[in-house]
């Protein structure tokens, strides 16, 4: 389903990533841990182009994009259309309602008719648990609740991979869980998953493979199970150890 091969990316005199090589079978969560600064962030990006690599290629769903070459606009743009991303800050629309913020994309992209949209949006809010609050602006809700208008929001585009960013991070641990609820139902519907997180809990319960990053390189991968219990690298039993 998803395939980078040799990534790179490279802030000025910063090589950030230094060649990664990952496959994701589709239905597979996939969950990135690693130290702040090891490339996590930038290598969701790249996959979502976000930012572009410095060379490399990835493939999603049959469509590849090699930056090692020449990549056209339009091919970035359909290539986007991929991925879903969910960010650590909401970024949702202020002026505008949860079930509004839901429709934009598909209206403003994909020029669907609004009572289609409408219709979607709401059983994608009910799905994440915000049937109740369609007409509620984000100031209204709590940070639990908008970041599930954000995972919504990034489903009404029909993604075929939906990528997470550290989704909990910026929130009061209270409502951490109605969030994760969220994902980890996604992922049993069969959603093929990239999440960052330091949630390691959900890794246990969510992950089919959790990968371990450092230094803009995957240091190691395997199921949670034997990361968790059994790590082959010393890099990644340093980094499980400060973690308890
Ligand atoms: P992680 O998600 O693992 O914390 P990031 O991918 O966010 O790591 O960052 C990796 C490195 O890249 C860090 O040193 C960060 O400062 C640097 N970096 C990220 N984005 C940019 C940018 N837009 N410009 C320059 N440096 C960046």
């Amino acid at each position: 389903m998803i395939s980078i091969k040799g990534l790179h990316k490279q802030f000025g005199q910063l090589e950030v990533l230094k060649g990664i090589d990952l496959e994701v079978e589709k239905g597979s969560v996939v969950v990135v841990i690693g130290p702040s600064g090891s490339g996590k962030t930038t290598m969701l990006r790249c996959l979502n182009v976000l930012e572009t690599p410095t060379k490399g290629a990835i493939s999603i769903e049959g469509q590849t994009l090699d930056f090692s070459t020449s990549v056209l606009k339009k091919n970035i743009a359909s290539f986007r259309r991929l991925t879903g991303m969910v960010f650590q800050s909401y970024h949702l629309f202020p002026h505008k309602t949860a079930i509004e913020n839901v429709m934009e994309g598909p209206i403003i992209v994909k020029g669907e008719k609004k009572d289609v949209a409408r219709k979607k949006a709401q059983a994608l809010l009910e799905k994440v648990g915000l049937g109740e609050k369609l007409d509620s602006y984000p100031a209204q809700l709590s940070g639990g609740q908008q970041q599930r208008v954000g995972i919504a929001r990034a489903l009404a585009m029909e993604p075929k991979v939906m990528l997470f960013d550290e989704p909990t991070s910026a929130l009061d641990p209270e409502l951490v869980g109605e969030v994760l609820k969220v994902m980890k139902d996604l992922a049993e519907e069969g959603m093929t998953m990239i999440v960052v997180t330091h949630e390691m809990r959900f890794a246990r319960e969510a992950a089919d493979e959790v990968i371990f990053m450092d230094h803009g390189v995957i240091v190691e991968r395997d199921t949670p199970e034997a990361i968790f219990t059994n790590p082959k690298e010393e890099r990644t039993r340093k980094f499980l150890n400060l973690l308890q």
